[in-house]
């Protein structure tokens, strides 16, 4: 079977491995479709704090077919649809005790810290495999995980109905925040410096869009919100000179989940935070939002089909990926098609 595998930064390589054979508690899934997260693409610029090389399959974003599969309780059997949750536990530690799994302390996360999904054949824990209706096509599902980022990411800054979200960064994830909110009923702000992205979310549906480089940020929220501020906010760029501002972007008792990987450590003003009892809640993958995620999707709850860029094959990752990194902008979500080469 064919593995596209990254063993170190800036390379990417399809090579040939013997297919894996059945193991307890795992299920062999035939990968169909693998979608290109950021993460994958500052893994291969060798900018991903996390990112353990060599992994054989990058990518963690996938949806299959299961090949084979023992006796288990999800009565899940061979031939089914399903879509992958990535993020492998340790099923021992206090917080997967407590059922916090995104967090365990001994978390894998597939294409990261151990293999990837863009392979042919994928060992996968029937634990994580939730089943696809059919008539879910597999280019809609493939969005299932970064959906649940946005969700987890929502949950976290605990966002309510009525509320006001400021989300920052129009990026694939934080056009899902914004959706999440939406669906929890709340009115997403969405702010960015690049302006056809904010055109494209409104068309999308998103409320509020203000583009940082056309004013203060802080006084058009203080507009949309009759002068209280938002409720919540969500960053998903990780950028320093939002984080180092970000008290001034809710209000009294206010929210903020953090969801954008700084590069490095970033200076935040604990003592406004303090004045203002902001809670400040970093959200790390995603927590039970697999089965929500693939039910809001089903039931065309966000624009899925808005979200996807362009399909290409597994011989087209590296320069697509080296195209995404040079256009940025040019790009929201590439599928990449695994069982196509
Ligand atoms: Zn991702
Ligand atoms: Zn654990």
């Amino acid at each position: 079977m064919k593995v596209l595998c990254i063993h170190e930064p800036g390379k990417l390589e399809i090579k040939e491995f013997e297919k894996p054979g059945l193991a307890p508690g795992q299920a062999v899934i035939k990968m169909e479709l693998c979608g290109i997260c950021g993460s994958d693409v500052t893994a291969y610029r060798g900018v991903n704090p996390t990112m353990r090389y060599p992994i054989n399959g990058l990518g963690h974003e996938g949806v299959g077919i299961i090949e084979e599969i023992g006796e288990n309780d999800k009565g899940l059997k061979a031939g089914d649809r399903v879509a992958l949750e990535p993020y492998v536990p340790c099923n021992k530690c206090h917080m997967c005790a407590e059922g916090r799994f995104n967090n365990c302390a001994d978390i894998r996360v597939c294409g990261v810290h151990k293999d990837g999904m863009m392979a042919e054949q994928f060992l996968h824990p029937i634990q994580l495999l939730y089943k696809l209706p059919d008539d879910l096509s597999f280019r809609h599902a493939a969005l299932v995980e970064p959906f649940t980022i946005g969700l987890h990411a929502a949950t976290r800054a605990r966002v309510k109905a009525g509320e006001h979200v400021v989300v920052f960064g129009a990026g694939v994830i934080g056009l899902m925040a914004a959706f999440a909110c939406i669906n929890y009923g709340a009115a997403p702000i969405l702010v960015d410096v690049i302006q056809e992205r904010l055109d494209y979310a409104k068309e999308q549906g998103v409320p509020y869009t203000f583009n940082s480089q056309s004013g203060d940020v802080q006084e058009y929220l203080k507009e949309v919100t009759k002068g209280k501020l938002p409720e919540a906010m969500i960053d998903c760029t990780g950028a320093p000179v939002i984080l180092e501002q970000m008290h001034n972007f809710v209000c009294h008792g206010g929210r903020i989940a953090l969801v954008g990987w700084p590069h490095n450590p970033v200076a935040i003003n604990t003592v406004r935070l303090m004045q203002k009892e902001i809670d400040v809640c970093p959200s790390r993958n995603s927590n039970g939002k697999f089965p929500e995620a693939i039910r809001l999707i089903h039931e065309k709850k966000i624009p899925t089909e808005a979200f996807i860029t362009k399909e290409i094959k597994l011989s087209q990752v590296e320069e697509t990926i080296q195209d995404m990194i040079q256009a940025p902008s040019d790009y929201l979500k590439v599928i990449v098609n695994i069982s196509e080469d």
